[in-house]
């Protein structure tokens, strides 16, 4: 256990394309929902003492929507209930360009915050406008050069692609501008359309219109080269980093270790056992209160799911999936596991079978969702 996820629901705005839980900041209790999420963490107060964290990451929601005082207790909190004993190699806080101010940021710094992930998502005002965004190009450099400034030098820009009306040429423009912020690390997910979203309503009612599937893949092509090109290291399937800047808080995800999560709707994987936390900020906040927790539901993962697990998050990294490391895991070898599917995959061109391990192909990353799929035995 080395790695800890906070959860912040609130935002100021909602984008069309977000199916997180969320809510509108305005009228919202957040002053109480932070004593909340600091009384959670008291109530695991083994943390600091038996498992010194090694990385924390506060996402939302938008945690920059909450003011410099908000922002200041929180961490207060953070502080005194997780890092008595403090051995973090990686704190990191999910902001939205403009919402970030000298004095936010100096709450962050002082705090020991020392990555940033800055929700871009483009460069184009008008697909920014298109997707519900608030923020504008110019928010995105004002605020990386404030944190930069600020003393932040270990920030990553999210980027988005295929999103509604996006033309190749649009995406490359918005990457070639965010090479020009130099910062050391990127992200960029493709525009999936979840259920309850205003984009889901919007394609229910056929009008919507996205860029068909071979200009998606395109652009994911596009963002693979032009990143190798700048020298960003594509480490998983969507994050390309500078060596040394890669996301140790996600690594844990992708190399399916166990975290807690905190906050509103937030999950955990605590030895063995998947948990999620109760979404409504209100039901969440009454269940802190009276029990000191607000799990909506453990999980008690079975061999055979964490071996599913290990593969479909494994295989997202570039990297992929080591053969001794599995074993060592599992004391099962990967191949009398996963034998027969390992084979055909390579035989598709999807996968690499070699000595030491697995890993997705060029095409593999492409058909991604094809590979992970053929590992969900149960
Ligand atoms: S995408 Fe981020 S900022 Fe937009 S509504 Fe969702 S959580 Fe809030």
């Amino acid at each position: 256990m080395q790695s800890a996820y906070i959860h912040i629901p609130f935002c100021h705005h909602i984008c069309h394309y977000c199916d997180f839980n969320k809510v509108f900041f305005k009228q919202q209790p957040v002053d109480e929902y932070i004593e909340m999420v600091i009384k959670e963490m008291h109530h695991r107060s083994e943390i600091s003492r038996e498992h010194p964290l090694k990385t924390i990451f506060i996402g939302g929601g938008t945690p920059t929507a909450l003011s410099a005082k908000q922002l200041d207790r929180l961490f207060e909190g953070i502080t005194s209930e997780l890092l008595t004993e403090n051995q973090l190699v990686e704190f990191a806080v999910e902001a939205n360009p403009g919402e970030l101010t000298e004095e936010k940021l100096s709450v962050l710094k002082n705090a020991g915050v020392n990555r940033l992930s800055i929700g871009v998502q483009s460069f184009d005002d008008e697909l920014l406008k298109e997707i519900g965004r608030v923020h504008r190009t110019e928010d995105v450099f004002r605020t990386v050069h404030q944190a930069e400034k600020s003393g932040f030098d270990n920030i990553s820009l999210d980027l988005m692609y295929a999103l509604p009306g996006q033309t190749v040429e649009q995406f490359k423009k918005t990457l070639q501008t965010a090479f020009t912020l130099n910062v050391k690390h990127y992200s960029a997910y493709s525009l999936i359309i979840e259920p309850k979203t205003v984009f889901y309503n919007l394609m229910q009612k056929g009008r919507l219109s996205l860029p068909p599937q071979e200009q998606e893949a395109i652009m994911y092509e596009l963002a693979m080269e032009e990143m190798e090109k700048q020298g960003f290291k594509q480490y998983e399937i969507s994050n390309y980093a500078i060596p040394g800047y890669e996301s140790n808080h996600n690594i844990t995800y992708w190399n399916n270790e166990y975290y807690y999560g905190f906050g509103a709707g937030a999950h955990g994987y605590e030895d063995g056992i998947r948990t999620s936390n109760i979404g409504p900020v209100k039901k969440y906040m009454e269940n802190v209160l009276e029990l000191g927790s607000a799990f909506q539901s453990q999980h008690q993962v079975s061999m055979e799911e964490a071996m599913e697990e290990e593969m479909f998050l494994g295989l997202r990294k570039v990297e992929g999936v080591y053969k001794e490391r599995f074993f060592g895991k599992f004391n099962l070898t990967l191949e009398s596991k996963f034998g027969e599917q390992i084979k055909q995959l390579v035989h598709k061109g999807l996968l690499v079978d070699t000595e030491k391990s697995i890993f997705l192909t060029r095409k593999g990353k492409l058909l991604g969702n094809e590979v992970f799929q053929e590992f969900l035995i149960s």
